[in-house]
């Protein structure tokens, strides 16, 4: 059953607002009943929308800009690249983090940019970065939107800058180096169907792959779907071209050097703090899709899993591309929403000792050469057989890659039900990570009618990732302070028992105030002085971004 059908108007905050293609997304019956049960939730709720930001875009900011800058803006980009109304500066206000959508439901937009402006070439870029930086106006680059920490925000004005108009093109397909460079502004699936069409696949499919580019992919550190096969994108960078108020900076794409450090890696993760990214080079990978081998398992609990998972990664045989663990919580929402609670299989499971309340889910996919995948997904069932995880076949990994893009939707008709639901991820060592999972389920605990389930799926040699996403109904009038009272106890339960405070969302001005205490402050006079070299006035992605600027 659908519920909120029809679309909204093009000029109010919910639109910007909304995910992805803007669709009003249903909640199917199965997780309707679900939540009724969770939350104790009535029909009536289901029937309206709570804080639906259905007003039309009104900002109270008008343009600091003067109009001699805006001329002149226009005379480097062309007068159709440079907009300063109110839908276009709230629309570049912000990316998707939770308390952001929660404003703009109040029909809010605290820090809009004073101007989106959409160069059509690096060299635009560049003469850009020079006005701004003789005037000392604002910069905040922006890619794809899809940032959840805060990092698009233009506390300080300026402008945003748009790199996916125009600089949205693969330059070139080395197919001797096997690598490809791109302009930083290709969204996702144009980039994969066009190295498709050559033989070859980016290997990078964050759950925003449809939404995000490239440069922010590589800007905010991101990881993909795969990324235990494929690495995560800092991985698969071999050089860029940046573009800083201190000159451009071009690096070469040799396999290695020795020669001091790699100074491409300082823009993975810079978040837009130390310049724009123009292009970048990237290793490619075969695309041999009919080649992927598959399989899901199951656990009687989340800690023979968690020890499956790490014998599989420290074995040399090879490792999966796709790689995750849906601890238990999860695992129940995934049977009872897929219909399968209940069922003769799932009773049958229930009777061999995979319980409901502590049954793991595993799914993995090898893919590569032929022969290579079905060697390593054969060591990897006899691995998980040995760690008593029961083979399950391939259906259940099939049917959650068909959603793997999908359910970025779900959170929006949450939000219109009054539910709170948002999402962090860490990396921790495997000394840490059940430590660091028990404490965070503690501490959702002591939170009346929350909820959160956990996953793992990035995975690595000596730790992985946690992924927490919580659900809890809103507290109706104080939606926002409640919010990041609730988070902000939930990263230092994380960040206290060990986790890293991000492992591939970035950091942003949302988890800002955690990196001094987690690097030390040597290190962050470090990231400050490149800072201050690269970016002298402090205009690039200024008012608190990674704590630096
Ligand atoms: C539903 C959803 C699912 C997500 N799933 C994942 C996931 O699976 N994996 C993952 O890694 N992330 C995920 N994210 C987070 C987000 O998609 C990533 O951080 C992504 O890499 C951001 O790319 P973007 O193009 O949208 O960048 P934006 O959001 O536009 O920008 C992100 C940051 O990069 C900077 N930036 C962007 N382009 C440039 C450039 N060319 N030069 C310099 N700075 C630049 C911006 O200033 C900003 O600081 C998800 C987000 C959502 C909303």
């Amino acid at each position: 059953m659908s519920y909120f059908n029809g679309m909204e108007s093009k000029d109010t905050y919910r639109h910007i607002l909304k995910w992805g293609d803007k669709r009003e997304a249903g909640i199917d019956h199965r997780m309707v009943s679900l939540l009724k049960e969770k939350f104790g939730l009535d029909d009536a709720v289901f029937r309206d929308r709570y804080l639906p930001g259905a007003e039309e875009v009104r900002l109270q900011k008008a343009s600091a800009l003067t109009p001699e800058q805006l001329d002149t803006l226009r005379s480097i980009c062309g007068s159709e690249n440079v907009l300063t109304d109110d839908l276009s500066r709230a629309s570049y206000s912000c990316g998707k983090f939770y308390g952001e959508l929660l404003d703009l439901r109040l029909n809010n937009v605290p820090d809009p940019p004073d101007a989106v402006v959409s160069p059509r070439s690096h060299d635009e870029v560049e003469a850009v970065i020079r006005f701004c930086s003789a005037g000392k106006i604002a910069v905040v680059p922006s890619g794809g939107q899809s940032s959840v920490t805060g990092a698009l925000r233009a506390p300080q004005g300026g402008i945003a800058l748009d790199l996916t108009r125009h600089l949205n093109r693969i330059i070139t397909i080395n197919e001797v180096n096997k690598t490809v460079t791109v302009q930083a502004g290709m969204f996702g699936p144009a980039f994969e169907e066009e190295l498709n069409r050559h033989g070859y696949s980016c290997g990078h499919f964050p759950q925003s792959f449809e939404y995000s580019t490239v440069g922010g992919w590589i800007s905010a550190r991101g990881a993909g779907q795969a990324s235990t096969g494929y690495g995560k994108i800092e991985d698969m960078v071999v050089a860029l071209k940046a573009v800083t108020p201190a000159g451009v900076i071009e690096t070469r794409d040799f396999p290695r050097t020795a020669q001091g450090w790699d100074i491409f890696r300082l823009f993975a993760g810079a978040e837009g703090t130390l310049g724009v990214i123009t292009e970048a080079t990237l290793h490619i990978f075969n695309y041999r899709p009919g080649n992927t081998t598959s399989a899901a398992f199951i656990f009687r609990s989340f800690e023979t899993a968690v020890e499956t998972m790490r014998r599989i990664m420290q074995s040399e045989y090879g490792k999966p591309h796709l790689f995750r663990i849906s601890d238990p919580d999860e695992t129940d929402i995934a049977f009872r929403t897929s219909g399968f609670d209940g069922t003769f299989s799932d009773r049958l499971l229930q009777r061999l000792g995979f319980r409901t309340g502590s049954r793991c889910l595993m799914f993995v996919t090898v893919e590569g050469e032929r022969d290579y995948a079905r060697f390593v997904l054969g060591k990897i069932r006899r691995t998980a057989r040995k760690g008593r995880g029961m083979y399950i076949g391939t259906s259940p990994v099939r049917k959650w890659l068909e959603q793997r893009y999908s359910s970025a939707y779900m959170r929006d008709p949450l939000m219109d039900i009054g539910i709170m639901t948002d999402t962090l991820e860490t990396a921790v060592t495997w000394d840490r990570l059940l430590q660091v999972w028990s404490a965070a389920h503690r501490y959702v605990n002591t939170r009346p009618g929350a909820f959160m389930m956990i996953h793992i799926s990035h995975v690595y040699e000596n730790g992985a990732n946690l992924y927490f996403t919580f659900l809890s109904p809103m507290e109706k009038g104080n939606e926002r302070d409640d919010f990041i009272m609730f988070h902000r106890g939930l990263v230092d339960t994380i960040v206290d028992n060990g986790g890293s405070i991000s492992h591939h969302h970035g950091v942003g001005r949302v988890l800002a105030p955690w990196m001094e205490p987690h690097l030390g402050k040597s290190s962050m006079d470090l990231l400050r002085a490149v800072k201050k070299h690269l970016d002298p006035d402090n205009i690039m992605n200024p008012g608190g971004t990674l704590g630096i600027s």
